[in-house]
């Protein structure tokens, strides 16, 4: 058989996702409404997580209903990244990302690199809310799940 990764080992890592599940609620300013009414509609469930936003799109969810957020700082800011970054590290592993395909913003570099991490470490991401509808009436919302995070073994060759 071919091998189409000559030189390049890759390895697999298994994260073990817990039942509750450490959730980043994030939305631009045109889709605040969307995201807080689907959060209300979702609130049960979201109750039985541990939720993370944005600064604005935490404080309008926490301000607005009866749960819990911990706040990063406002996307425009830096929050994005620090969502990144807690995404990196494992301490956030699902994502709500409600962003607007109708702006240009300030930080759409941080938007795109903040995409590209969690497709990169495989956690679970909505940008729409019928992704979004989709994602949380999973049964695995409630499950233990096993993600598996694939990256290009530095340094190493299959050839040796
Ligand atoms: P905000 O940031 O929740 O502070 O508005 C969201 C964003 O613009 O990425």
């Amino acid at each position: 058989m071919e091998n189409y990764n000559e030189g390049l080992l890759m390895k697999i890592q298994t994260v073990v996702m817990e039942k509750k599940k450490k959730i980043a609620l994030i939305a631009h300013d045109n889709k605040k409404q969307d995201l807080l009414a689907w959060a209300k509609f979702n609130e049960g469930t979201l109750s039985e997580h541990e939720l993370y936003g944005t600064g604005t799109t935490g404080g309008l969810i926490a301000d607005e209903l009866n749960l819990e957020v911990q706040r990063f700082k406002s996307g425009p800011l830096g929050g994005d990244q620090q969502v990144g970054a807690k995404i990196a590290e494992g301490k956030i592993d699902f994502l709500i990302f409600f962003w607007d395909p109708l702006e240009p913003l300030p930080h759409d570099p941080d938007i795109k690199a903040l995409l590209r991490i969690a497709v990169l470490y495989n956690i679970p991401v909505a940008c729409n809310r019928a992704s979004a509808d989709f994602l949380i009436s999973s049964s695995l919302m409630s499950d233990v799940y096993y993600r598996e995070i694939v990256s290009p073994e530095r340094g190493k060759s299959s050839s040796k």
